[in-house]
């Protein structure tokens, strides 16, 4: 019964919204921890898992040897590869294509690859508008290398020690 008298005396009181008024006043004046994306973003780690890119050497030639490990390893079945050998005996690859409708961004990819090839960088403002756009082949995943490559190799340095 007391409970009960308690309970309207609060409903009547507001009791409720001062305490939620009283938090808001306790915030009102503290440092504002909200950002004003897109014109100002939040830091972002070097292992941030976006949008996929394919490296190359400095020498210019693609750093990826075909070997299907990302392949085999990731979840999602998102990455379709058929290579070749080339005249110099070197195996290549002649698609590589990633499906942006089925990646989780795992970064299992990144990990299995043993030359550093395939990796995942800081970029997430990607978007498609059919379902098409969600897929990215092997030139466009160089050519995000090439564009990145600077930002691409400070980041795996970072994370190199971290390990
Ligand atoms: S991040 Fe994960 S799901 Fe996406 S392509 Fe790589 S292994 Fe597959
Ligand atoms: S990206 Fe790496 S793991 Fe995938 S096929 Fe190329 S070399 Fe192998």
């Amino acid at each position: 019964m007391i409970e009960r008298i308690k309970a309207i005396l609060r409903s009547l009181l507001l009791f409720e919204l001062l305490k939620g008024m009283a938090l808001t006043g306790r915030h009102l004046f503290r440092r504002k921890i909200t950002v004003l994306y897109p014109e100002q973003k939040t830091p972002l780690s070097p292992r941030f898992r976006g949008l996929h890119a394919l490296r190359r050497y400095p020498s210019g030639e693609e750093r990826c040897i075909g070997c299907k490990l990302c392949e085999a390893v990731c979840p999602a079945l998102a990455i379709t590869i058929e290579a070749a050998e080339r005249a110099d005996g070197t195996r290549r690859t002649t698609r590589y294509d990633i499906d942006y409708n089925k990646c989780i961004f795992c970064g299992f990819c990144e990990e299995a690859c043993p030359v550093d090839a395939i990796v995942e960088t800081r970029i997430f403002e990607f978007h498609g508008e059919k379902r098409g756009d969600l897929y990215y082949t092997k030139e466009m995943l160089l050519a995000v290398g090439e564009k990145y490559e600077e930002q691409i190799a400070k980041d795996r340095a970072a994370d190199a020690a971290y390990r």
